[in-house]
């Protein structure tokens, strides 16, 4: 069994993000520039926001954070998006989520500049990923193909089972498995919430990501023997022992299911610090694309 280490792979990412920087910063470029909106105090979206903003320092982007009441209205947010899609300084920018309910969140993504939307979740860029044409990917899902690339881990020809259908990490991924080229080219099932005898559907499966969000909800009998694990989710488990109050739960029984696997993700230093590092790849995409059409390529 090996581990998938993102932590390992997110810095090393991050070193190449930063010798990039360098090289921009001796031309008297002008660096990569993300922003992130957080609306509200949630605990998570902080530490998430919290976490971004640090990797972009560590690879010499610049960063604004915007920080917004919980009572912000739809369209103060949608202003401060307008605001931010015609600042010519920012190249991409996030919007935490999830939003206070009085907001619409598909409204506000639809509202970011699709050249601006280093998240990938405006539609357009969505429909690109579905079409195999250049685009943000979101940066989950791109995370774990760097991680499926870096580690030749091989996907053609493979059952691939997603659990979880959310538009952020588990429809995208299932699009992404099935495309033409490496990683890809899987025979992909993408399983959900009314999804029946899924045990049947995930021991069959040549890889298994799982993005739902249920603290050890994928068990060792629910898998076989070699099996390639990728564990997305991030729950907050109330424990008494720990310093915060909680720990950090997937969605796979580690210690069962590692038994059984070729390759696993850990949780925490899996899939989290990958997409962090994705994020930024994307910011330096957009900033790389901003450029060109400046200088009218
Ligand atoms: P979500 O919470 O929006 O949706 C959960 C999905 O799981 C739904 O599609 C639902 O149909 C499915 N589901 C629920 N119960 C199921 C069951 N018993 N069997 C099969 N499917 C079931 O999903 P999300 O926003 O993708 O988040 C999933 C998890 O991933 C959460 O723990 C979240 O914190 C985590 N997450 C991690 C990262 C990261 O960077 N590692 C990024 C995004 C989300």
């Amino acid at each position: 069994m090996e581990i998938l280490d993102g932590r390992k792979i997110s810095n090393q990412i991050k070193d190449e993000i930063a010798a990039q920087v360098a090289k921009m910063k001796e031309r008297g470029e002008k660096v990569p520039h993300l922003a992130a909106v957080l609306v509200g105090n949630d605990g998570a979206s902080l530490t998430y926001v919290g976490s971004k903003v640090k990797a972009c320092e560590r690879v010499g982007f610049e960063s604004t954070l915007v920080r917004m009441p919980n009572t912000t209205s739809e369209l103060e947010l949608l202003n401060k998006i307008k605001e931010l899609n015609n600042d010519d300084d920012i190249d991409g920018f996030i919007v935490q989520l999830p939003l206070p309910k009085q907001i619409d969140t598909q409204k506000v993504l639809m509202a970011v500049d699709p050249e601006k939307d280093v998240d990938g979740f405006h539609p357009m860029n969505f429909g690109k990923m579905a079409l195999d044409m250049s685009t943000f990917i979101p940066a989950t899902p791109f995370g774990i193909l760097e991680l499926l690339e870096r580690y030749e881990v091989e996907t053609k020809g493979k059952n691939t089972v997603v659990i979880g259908r959310s538009h952020i990490v588990g429809r995208p991924m299932s699009i992404l498995m099935g495309r033409k080229g490496f990683p890809g080219n899987s025979t992909v099932t993408l399983t959900h919430s009314h999804t029946r005898d899924l045990k049947d559907i995930t021991r069959n499966a040549d890889i298994v990501i799982t993005a739902l969000g249920q603290p050890e909800f994928l068990k060792a009998d629910m898998v076989k023997d070699g099996v390639v694990v990728i564990d997305v989710g991030i729950t907050r488990v109330p424990d008494e022992t720990a310093k915060k109050g909680y720990r950090i739960a997937g969605d796979v029984d580690f210690d069962e299911v590692s038994k059984k696997a070729s390759y696993i993700t850990p949780v925490p230093g899996g899939v989290g610090p990958m997409t962090i590092a994705m994020l930024l790849k994307n910011t330096l995409l957009a900033r790389e694309r901003h450029r060109a059409v400046k200088a009218g390529k």
